[in-house]
């Protein structure tokens, strides 16, 4: 096997000797690896990266391997986002939305006979997020094929700084060798250390190919998973808890943390708030019997679940790399980088969720992975950018965000006094005529208070939160103003012209409550 893969590398290196000149690049080969680049994960950043080097003439390998989750799920090529992430969860979402739009439907004049019976079919759910999954999948090895990055189904660790064992299926090795080697190899859901944590409960690696419909959920963490997850499993009908540490959206807005929470409460969604899970236990009738502790009260409480999904956070996949071999120092379970995400070794590099201290978001690991391969390959300088990133949680009443916090603007500027806040509730039209909540439909725009009054963050809590964010995102990356912003003439009806409309500063103590839709 090693030997056939050896003959077919020095095959290729003799046929791709000299100038990287796939797609007219000017990249210049000066070594004797097998490869210019091997990319260790083939999730969202490994991916962009390995089919970015292909397009500046670099010669490329791509390992991905998925280690089952502890029930025995796996999936394809496509890393977190395509298989157990963003995809399944708007899908998820999406179902859970139209469920919404079926009960408003009637109010719309639809004949929707016996609406009651209405009920969503997990099974059929699951099945057509799991098809669409697979024609992803499938979409993918195409494309690497096409574009020629040698794809390998291996699990990655390194041997030394320029060579990478491949561990297949089989438990066979490929050895490969890179000029430059990139880590992307994402990371996976934390299990808590508790009696039955791991026999019993599942994260959202199974969720979406669950093969039962989950029924009576708890959901431990308040983080983007545990938000989402309670989100659309409540809107499929199915009861829902979310088990909360400490704060709910750490690291976000608080205000605007509280106004999710509690719009998600408004829609049936039950929330344990400073309470910790002791155990997990199975009951004779298949049940789970969940004890936990509530922190503040110091006090014991049990129920019973069908499921118990811990969203308590992500760890790096350092531990199968053997990182030592190489001389790469890591942090915990993540990878400390430079500006231009080289790690400690001048080598090996490394980009998305792995990477210490920058935001686990799909578009960051693709646009990171995508720069470096353009420094690496292609005479670029331009480094990533993490500032400022937008970003969505998909909660029933979505929640979107680029910038500041009010309380990160108000420590960045030395004090209250120094931004000005404007906020306002609004009241989408659509939700009129269903007579839909308004009561957290919620947006503000952090600022400077002086000058033109540069602005800091925005934070829209409503409908198509993430369509409303993307655009604004560009106008705050461009230097945005209150002048701006209120010189900017709205599209009406929709909720985004929300923000062009705002008029009302915190610091005034005015209601911001609006007397109609078009006021
Ligand atoms: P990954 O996409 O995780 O890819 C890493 C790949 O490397 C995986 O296939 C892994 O199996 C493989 N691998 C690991 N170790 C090895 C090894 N040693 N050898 C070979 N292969 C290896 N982000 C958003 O922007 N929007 C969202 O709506 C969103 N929703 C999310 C919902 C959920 C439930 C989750 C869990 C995440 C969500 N994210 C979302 C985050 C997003 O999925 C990640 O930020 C993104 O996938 C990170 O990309 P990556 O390339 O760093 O890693
Ligand atoms: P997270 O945002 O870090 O939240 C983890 C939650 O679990 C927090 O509420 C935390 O509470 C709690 N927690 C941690 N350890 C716990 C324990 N031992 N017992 C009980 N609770 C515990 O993590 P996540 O929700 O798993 O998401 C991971 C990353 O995926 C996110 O950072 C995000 O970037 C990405 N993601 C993005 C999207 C999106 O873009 N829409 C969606 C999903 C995921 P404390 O606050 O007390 O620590």
């Amino acid at each position: 096997m090693l030997t056939i893969f050896n003959k077919r590398a020095i095959v290729r290196l003799v046929f791709c000797a000299g100038t990287g000149s796939r797609f007219g690049s000017t990249y210049k080969r000066n070594h004797n690896y097998d490869y210019d680049l091997i990319v260790i994960g083939g999730g969202s950043g490994g991916l962009a990266c390995a089919k970015e080097a292909i397009q500046h003439g670099a010669k490329v390998a791509c390992l991905d391997y998925v280690t089952p989750t502890p029930l025995g799920t796996k999936w394809g090529i496509g890393g977190t986002c395509v298989n157990v992430g963003c995809i399944p969860k708007k899908l998820m979402h999406q179902a859970a939305l139209l469920g919404e739009g079926l009960h408003e439907a009637t109010a719309y004049g639809w004949d929707i006979p016996n609406k009651e019976q209405i009920k969503p079919d997990w099974n059929k759910l699951v099945e057509s997020v799991q098809n669409h999954i697979k024609s992803v999948n499938w979409v993918t090895r195409v494309d690497l094929r096409d574009k020629h990055v040698e794809y390998v189904n291996g699990l990655g660790s390194f041997k030394d700084a320029h060579t990478v064992v491949a561990t297949l299926k089989n438990k066979s090795e490929k050895i490969l060798t890179a000029d430059k080697i990139v880590i992307a190899v994402g990371g996976r859901p934390n299990y808590p250390d508790i009696p039955g944590a791991i026999e019993h409960g599942i994260t959202s690696d199974d969720i979406f190919s669950l093969d039962r419909a989950p029924g009576k959920t708890l959901v431990v963490g308040a983080g983007y998973i545990g938000l989402e997850c309670a989100g659309f499993l409540k809107g499929l009908g199915y009861d829902a808890t979310v088990m909360v540490r400490s704060i709910v959206l750490r690291g976000f807005d608080q205000q605007m943390a509280t106004i999710v929470s509690d719009a998600m409460v408004e829609r049936g969604i039950n929330f344990l708030h400073k309470c910790i899970p002791k155990s997990v236990e199975k009951q004779a009738d298949g049940k789970l019997l969940v004890k936990w502790l509530n922190t503040e009260a110091n006090t014991e409480h049990s129920d019973v679940y069908d499921t118990v999904l811990w969203a308590i956070g992500r760890k790096g996949l350092v531990e199968d790399l053997k990182l030592e071999n190489a001389g790469v120092v890591f942090k915990g379970t993540k990878i400390e980088v430079s500006e231009a995400e080289g790690t400690n070794v001048s080598n090996i590099f490394a980009v998305g969720d792995v990477i210490y201290g920058k935001p686990e978001l799909t578009p960051v690991a693709i646009h990171a992975g995508r720069l470096l391969a353009r420094r690496l390959f292609g005479g670029s300088t331009q480094t990533m950018d993490y500032v400022d990133v937008a970003t969505t949680v998909f909660s029933p009443l979505e929640y979107a965000c680029v910038g500041l916090s009010e309380e990160d603007a108000i420590k960045k500027m030395g004090g209250e006094e120094n931004i000005e806040v404007y906020h306002g509730f609004y009241k989408p039209t659509e939700f009129f005529i269903p007579q839909k909540s308004v009561r957290y439909c919620y947006l503000k725009a952090v600022a400077e208070r002086s000058g033109d009054q540069k602005v800091l963050g925005l934070h829209y809590v409503g409908p198509v939160a993430g369509e409303v964010i993307q655009g604004f995102a560009v106008a705050l990356k461009a230097g945005l103003t209150i002048k701006t912003l209120f010189n900017t003439v709205g599209i009406h009806p929709t909720t985004a012209e929300e923000f062009t409309r705002l008029n009302i500063t915190k610091r005034s103590g005015l209601d911001p409550t609006p007397a109609s839709c078009c006021s």
